[in-house]
């Protein structure tokens, strides 16, 4: 049977006009914002007026180790949300806006997949309603006034080989990665070196997404360290006077995005912060939102448990004072195999034993979830390669930990494959067994927070780090910055710092290479191998095959 790509089903789609979608969650017409007739941003004043009701329901969606196979963990917060509505409950999803870079790299976009996506999705995955624009331009702003400011005399002595604040772009472009600006004389200013991020990786997106409000987001942009004197003392966004303009410019960007599933349920779709040197999740606001207008809000946290659920929970529950009420994670029987030691072109044959293996992987994520106190169920991603012996292999894997796994066909099927999921998350999120609590106080010494998470999530034996990253540390620490979260930056494809040592690796080390100061975001970033934060497109990228057809409608995207 041959299966219809993403973008042929999602043109299918019988979209309902977005103000309908804003009244299904008891939002007013004068309160919704349209960006043309099926996208619409919610008004600051509609989420002024509903502070004061009941939260519903928060549900997390994370899962194993990423695998080259694929686990789905948007097409499943889609798919949930969908059979949330399905069954009866009052329901919304929120998840990440999409960086543009990625798109004409490798093929594939951020709205979910098969009969389990956000539409429209091409706009999703490209322009949207220009919150990355407006990222790219506040930030943009910072970066021409800091070199403006050291034209003109430099009253505030930046050490211009000092200047930590970089530029950005929403493209994958690897040779802006390291450059040289101000060439060219004397009316250019001063030469230095400096260098291009992608959008995504500004500190101006991790902000945006942490910030309660326009006022809390100003307070927080001002709280940017873009350089150092020589004396080695900051100097602050609020020294270079950047923060009201740049609140500005991000006035619209602040508010949510209402956009819809294929079956016609509401979803926010907003910010998009990299999970590496930042937290991975949409916007508290969307999130905070969500939960004052639906029972049950189901959203994603990027990347593996051990990085995305440990950062949602431990800096955006932590921060936004908000709990998850259940954890949903996803497995799929390709990955279990991959974890298993099965190479990517042997995936297709079935093999229960490799399936078992790779549950050491699934297993270690649903422990660590529980320890957050929070109730768990896997959800086995169904694709229809799996065999029913390779399923039964994850679900009696499951039953042995303790947790129920449910098979879910919302890929192949939509809300109809993903009911029994969404009922086994209804009653678990009910249930009220949830207490939860971030895994570290905010009072812990820094170093001893990283050593948390590397024991206790990835279950290494020991942090690596010399005595200048420890001092660092320790100089934080005394400048005021102690209480801040940590936030890890290492590869997504192991419990370790190895990415080739999948399953539940024992008896590692987690080496700190570096660690960074995010004051205006709120944490320390602690960068444990190679992070990139400007990609670069692959030998063949995706763009040279994307154009339009003489319909009109945009071919090769996906
Ligand atoms: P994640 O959020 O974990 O990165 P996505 O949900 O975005 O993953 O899915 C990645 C890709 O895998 C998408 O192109 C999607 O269409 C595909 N995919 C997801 N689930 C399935 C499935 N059950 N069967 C086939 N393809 C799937
Ligand atoms: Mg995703």
């Amino acid at each position: 049977m041959a299966y219809k790509s993403d973008i042929e089903i999602a043109r299918e789609a019988n979209k309902k006009p977005i103000l309908e979608i804003g009244a299904k969650l008891g939002i007013a017409s004068e309160d919704l914002l349209p960006y043309g007739h099926d996208k619409a941003k919610v008004s600051q004043n509609f989420i002024n007026s509903v502070q004061d009701r009941e939260n519903g329901k928060l549900i997390l969606v994370t899962a194993i180790n990423p695998t080259p196979a694929g686990e789905g963990k948007t097409t499943t917060t889609v798919g949930l949300g969908d059979g949330l509505n399905r069954i009866g409950k009052k329901a919304m999803i929120c998840i990440r806006e999409a960086s543009l870079g990625p798109n004409f790299g490798m093929k594939g976009g951020a709205a979910g997949g098969g009969y389990a996506q956000i539409v429209p999705m091409e706009e999703m995955n490209l322009h949207f309603t220009g919150d990355f624009h407006a990222i790219t331009s506040a930030h943009s702003l910072l970066s021409a006034m800091i070199d403006n400011h050291i034209y003109w005399g430099n009253e505030q002595d930046i050490d211009t080989r000092r200047v930590a604040w970089r530029r950005v772009v929403d493209m994958n472009d690897r040779a802006l990665r390291q450059i040289t600006c101000s060439l060219g004389g004397v009316s250019n200013g001063f030469p230095r070196e400096a260098g291009f991020d992608i959008t995504v990786a500004s500190e101006v997106m991790a902000i945006l997404c942490l910030a309660n409000d326009l006022k809390d987001l100003e307070k927080r942009l001002g709280d940017i360290i873009v350089a150092y004197r020589r004396d080695k003392s900051p100097v602050y966004c609020r020294d270079i006077k950047a923060e009201g303009a740049m609140t500005v410019l991000l006035k619209d960007a602040m508010q949510p995005n209402l956009v819809q599933t294929l079956e016609n349920n509401p979803a926010f779709v907003h910010g998009g912060p990299f999970a590496n040197i930042a937290h991975g999740c949409n916007s508290v606001i969307a999130t905070k939102t969500a939960l004052k207008v639906a029972d049950y809000v189901v959203t994603e946290a990027g990347f593996g448990a051990d990085l995305g659920a440990e950062k949602f929970m431990n800096i955006k529950c932590r921060k936004a004072g908000i709990a998850p009420s259940a954890v949903v994670i996803v497995a799929t029987v390709r990955a279990m195999k991959m974890n298993g030691g099965v190479a990517k072109a042997d995936l297709g044959a079935e093999n229960t034993a490799a399936v078992k293996k790779g549950c050491a992987n699934l297993g270690r994520h649903i422990e660590n979830v529980k320890s957050f106190g929070v109730p768990v169920v896997v959800a086995i991603n169904h694709f229809v390669t799996d065999t029913e012996a390779e399923i039964q292999e994850v679900k009696d894997y499951c039953a042995t930990h303790g947790v129920e796994a449910v098979l879910s066909r919302h890929w192949e099927l939509g809300s109809e494959g993903s009911e029994e999921l969404a009922r086994k998350v209804v009653a678990l999120a009910d249930s009220g067994v949830g207490i939860f609590a971030p895994i570290y106080p905010d009072e812990m010494p820094l170093f001893e927070k990283i050593e948390t998470i590397a024991k206790r999530i990835y279950r290494a034996d020991e942090v690596l780090a010399d005595s200048k990253i420890r001092g660092q540390l320790k100089e934080w620490e005394a400048a005021g910055y102690g209480n801040l979260p940590v936030c890890m930056a290492k590869t997504q494809y192991s419990f370790s710092t190895d990415p080739n040592l999948r399953g539940a690796p024992t008896g590692h080390s987690v080496p700190v290479r570096e660690v960074r100061l995010s004051a205006g975001a709120g944490f320390i970033v602690v960068v444990c191998g190679e992070i990139m934060t400007m990609p670069g497109l692959p030998k063949k990228p995706a763009a040279e095959t994307i154009r339009l057809n003489d319909a009109g409608q945009i071919e090769g995207l996906f």
